[in-house]
C-alpha cells in the first residue's frame, strides 16, 4: 500500500538550488518543507552503486535523524556509448570546482574515441531517482528518465551542469537553451520534461493529494 505525505517533510539536501526546486513542486500540495541544512543534520555517504540506492541512502538517513518522513534525490547523466557513465559519478566527474566545461568535454573526447559522432550513437539519459522515508522504515521510491542525444559544441546558458550538451529527444534546443519553466515545470505550465519533473509527477501520483 502506498502512503500519503502530510505535514512536515524534510528534504535531504545540503544544495540550495535543489531546496528551492522541491519547495516549489511541493507548495501546491500543502506540504511543509524543512531542509536537512536546517536542521542541522549531517551528510552520508553515498556508497550506493544506484541512483535509487543512493535516494535510499539520504533519505532514511534524515528521516532517522529527523523522526520525521524525509525526502531525497540522486541524479545524473547515462551515456550509452560509454556503458552508462558517468551515471552516479556525474557531479564528481566535474571536478571539486563543478566544471561541468570541462566534464563535457572528457565525455566528448571519450566519445569521439569510440567513434560516437553520429547522433545515433550518442544516446543519453538524464536519470533521476526519488525516496521518501518514514522513521518506521516505510519506504516509497520512483525514478524517471529524460531521454535524447549529446550535442557538441555545448549550447545555451541557461539551466546547470551537463544540461547544455543534452538535446532532448523530439526538441531542438537544449536544456541549456531551455527555459527553467520549459525544462523543469509541470503540465499545464511546462512540458514536464526533465527527469525530475517526470519523476516527481510519479511520485505524486501515490503520495500527495493537491489541495
Ligand atoms: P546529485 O543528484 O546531487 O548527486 O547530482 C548529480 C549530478 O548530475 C549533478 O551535479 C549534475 O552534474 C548532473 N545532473 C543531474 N540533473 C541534472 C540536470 O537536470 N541537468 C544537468 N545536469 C544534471
Amino acid at each position: 500500500m502506498h502512503r500519503r505525505i502530510t505535514g512536515k517533510l524534510v528534504i535531504a539536501t545540503h544544495n540550495p538550488g535543489k531546496l528551492v526546486e522541491m519547495r516549489e513542486l511541493l507548495a501546491p500540495y500543502g506540504i511543509e518543507a524543512v531542509s536537512a541544512g536546517e536542521l542541522g543534520l549531517g551528510e552520508p555517504d553515498e556508497t550506493g552503486d544506484t541512483f535509487q540506492s543512493n535516494a535510499r541512502i539520504k533519505a532514511i538517513a534524515a528521516a532517522d535523524a529527523a523522526k520525521l518522513p524525509a525526502f531525497a534525490d540522486d541524479s545524473g547523466l547515462a551515456v550509452d556509448a560509454l556503458d552508462g557513465a558517468p551515471g552516479i559519478y556525474s557531479a564528481r566527474w566535474a571536478g571539486a570546482s563543478k566544471d561541468f566545461k570541462a566534464a563535457m568535454t572528457q565525455i566528448e573526447r571519450l566519445l569521439q574515441e569510440r567513434g560516437a559522432t553520429t547522433p545515433d550513437k550518442r544516446g543519453a539519459h538524464f536519470v533521476s531517482a526519488l525516496c521518501v522515508a518514514w522513521p518506521d522504515g516505510h519506504l516509497e521510491e520512483v525514478e524517471a528518465t529524460a531521454d535524447g542525444t549529446l550535442v557538441w559544441p555545448p549550447r545555451g546558458t541557461a539551466g546547470f551542469g551537463y544540461d547544455p550538451a543534452f538535446l532532448p529527444d523530439g526538441h531542438t534546443r537544449t536544456f541549456g537553451e531551455m527555459t527553467s519553466i520549459e525544462k523543469h515545470g509541470l503540465p499545464p505550465l511546462g512540458l514536464g520534461l526533465s527527469h525530475r519533473a517526470r519523476a516527481f509527477v510519479k511520485l505524486a501520483e501515490i503520495c500527495l493529494e493537491p489541495r
